[in-house]
């Protein structure tokens, strides 16, 4: 096991679980395991087909991702194909005498296939090592993206009786596990639940104030790096991606509304780094398996906690620092749930209307966002501070803003709780607009208390006070604003409030902390041989025909950027460099290195010292 890890896939170590997995399936047993995206499920199953005799099957609903899988496996020299409708019948018939000929180490296949007669009669015939089922919640009606075809799986474990079933998924429900197991008819398995703490992601939560600029603003800050930003409609998307090509960056719009070939144009593009950023609604990501995707942005609130972990999940599966960041304001919660009062049915409306509350709080409260994630997937955060998220850097700055809130509450209420945000502002900052004076409130005590302050400052305090519900925004057409009893209690009642008036955290900050919190292995690396390597990388891609991140992945490039091997042995024991990879690309990364070298010698002299 040891030798084709590194061999192979050039690791040194397995990561948590993966070699008890392996070793149960080496001994037959039927695996069931719950692992979060990135957590290294493929290598789980590609690993054993070297050690057993015949063809490890792997069962996955994801067509669009499978030439990928193939691709990095043959990457890694595994002999592999894929079977799927998209194939020409002259391919599919190479691929068969290749079955025949026991000459796979790994095929994938959609589910469908199993469900033809002829195919399933055909794996009766050959050598096969295991059955391995990717995304194995989609057999479950309980689990959120089921397919009826997937029920064709449960015939497996009747029909091959001494082959283990190895079942995988990122979903975590004990209900779904119950019904995977159940489905899938596991022998006694052995089962594995793994911690969905992300370690490398850096969670925070900006005010969302100017949202397009402070995108904009953020990527600025990361030039070169991949990232997602996630928005609520297809017009927003359109609306943001236009908005950062104009300023000069390769952001590409994805959304239900493009054509398919743009789809896959616009995704392709991202996967082989020919574009830095995707802008998209929750279409873009189940068929995304790009592996260094350095942040991941919620423009718009998302409706739970659930979709937000998922979605963020995306980001750094390479296991280097990434971010995710969430844009928030209450106004998206009002957006949201004027969509949710029109579900009918109740239980429905309330299961939504609870399931925002939490993803609200999520964003409102000073609490690790880290343990809020964790606990809502039902695991407890052992450290009290986690050392990755805005809350736990301490980079909130609580202030007293008792004097403030009791202005703008005074406002509301003097006005009989009928009016908006702008409205109400125009009356704390004493503006005596048209309509001001129509309704006499330029009488009022309260006009013009907070003339001293901005617009901007009295909008962050109000959203400030709908955080806290201190106050709610209520009606059908226009939102008013009114008092809650906890806002009545800071107005009547002398209880105070504080709030985390904060600018934006760096992200200087960010990567300081994520480097020197989260641990060793994220030192820094040189930005400019990086640079350099990844062009090489781009090159190499280009040349194969496959993904920059299928030749090495950012981890072992920043590897190379710290340790500067200029032999094949060195380079041989970076993370990620595996006897197959070396071969091929070896040579190339060295030439770049010496050069950089030769250019640069006084990092050579440091290296020596
Ligand atoms: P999942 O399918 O669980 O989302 P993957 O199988 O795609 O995760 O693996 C995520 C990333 O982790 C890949 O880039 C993979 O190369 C890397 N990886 C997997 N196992 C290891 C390991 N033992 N050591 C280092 N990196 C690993
Ligand atoms: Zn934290």
């Amino acid at each position: 096991m040891q030798r084709i890890l590194r061999e192979h896939f050039g690791f040194q170590d397995f990561r948590e679980n993966q070699e008890e997995i392996i070793t149960n399936i080496l001994q037959k047993k039927d695996v069931f395991a719950v692992m979060p995206t990135g957590g290294g499920k493929s290598l789980c199953y590609q690993l054993p087909s070297k050690l057993l005799k015949g063809t490890v099957v792997v069962i996955s609903p994801l067509i669009a991702l499978m030439k990928d899988q193939v691709d990095a496996a043959i990457e890694n020299g595994f002999s592999a194909a894929y079977l799927n409708s998209s194939l020409p019948v002259e391919e599919v018939f190479a691929i068969y005498r290749k079955i025949h000929a026991h000459s796979l180490d790994l095929l994938y296949i959609a589910p469908e296939r199993l469900a033809m007669p002829h195919f399933f009669e055909t794996l009766k015939t050959v050598p096969i090592a295991m059955f391995a089922v990717d995304e194995a919640h989609c057999i479950s009606e309980w689990g959120h993206d089921f397919r009826p075809d997937y029920l064709s799986l449960s015939s497996i474990a009747g029909n091959f009786r001494d082959i283990p079933i190895a079942a995988f998924t990122a979903t975590a429900t004990a209900q779904v596990q119950e019904d995977i197991i159940r489905k899938l008819s596991l022998r006694d398995p052995f089962v594995v639940r793994a911690s969905f703490n992300r370690k490398n992601l850096f969670y925070r939560v900006e005010k969302k104030i100017d949202v397009e600029k402070q995108v904009h603003r953020f990527i600025m800050d990361h030039p070169g790096a991949a990232g997602i930003v996630y928005r609520a409609t297809r017009d927003s998307v359109d609306v943001l991606a236009t908005y950062l090509s104009k300023h000069g960056i390769r952001a590409l719009p994805y959304h239900a509304g493009l054509s398919t070939e743009e789809r896959t144009r616009n995704q392709n593009a991202f996967s082989k780094d020919e574009a830095d950023i995707i802008v998209a609604t929750i279409a873009f990501g189940m068929g995304i398996d790009k592996s260094n995707v350095r942040f991941v942005i919620h423009a718009d609130l998302p409706k739970h906690i659930e979709g937000y972990y998922q979605e963020t999940g995306r980001a750094g599966r390479d296991g280097e620092p990434s971010e995710c960041v969430l844009y928030y304001t209450p106004g998206d919660a009002y957006k949201i749930r004027f969509f949710i009062n029109q579900i009918e049915d109740e239980t429905e409306r309330s299961t939504v209307e609870a399931k925002l509350v939490r993803m609200c709080r999520y964003a409102a409260v000073n609490v690790c966002r880290r343990r809020q994630l964790l606990e809502y997937l039902g695991e407890t955060l052992k450290s009290d501070n986690c050392g990755t998220c805005d809350v736990c850097v301490g980079a909130y700055d609580q202030r007293d803003i008792t004097t403030e809130a009791q202005i703008a509450m005074s406002a509301i209420s003097r006005t009989g709780q009928r009016f908006g945000r702008l409205y109400i502002i125009d009356i704390v900052m004493g503006k005596a607009t048209k309509r001001v004076i129509e309704f006499q409130h330029d009488k009022i005590k309260t006009f013009g208390t907070g003339s001293h302050k901005g617009k901007d400052y009295w909008l962050a305090i109000i959203d400030e006070l709908l955080v806290q519900e201190l106050l709610i925004q209520d009606g059908d057409r226009y939102p008013v604003l009114k008092l809650t009893k906890k806002g009545s209690a800071v107005l009547f009642g002398g209880e105070s409030v504080s709030a985390n008036m904060r600018p934006e955290i760096k992200a200087e900050v960010v990567r300081k902390v994520s480097r020197t919190e989260a641990g060793s292995q994220f030192e820094d690396y040189d930005p400019v041989l990086f640079d350099m390597l990844r062009t090489v990388r781009r090159r190499l891609a280009d040349d194969q025909g496959v993904a920059p991140f299928m030749v090495f992945s950012d981890k072992t490039l920043h590897e190379m950027c710290r340790r500067y091997p200029t032999t094949a042995e060195k380079l041989g024991d970076i993370t990620g460099v595996g006897q197959y990879k070396l071969e091929r690309y070896g040579d190339d990364f060295i030439t770049e290195i010496k050069a950089y070298l030769e250019n640069n010698p006084a990092i050579g002299q440091h290296l020596r010292r």
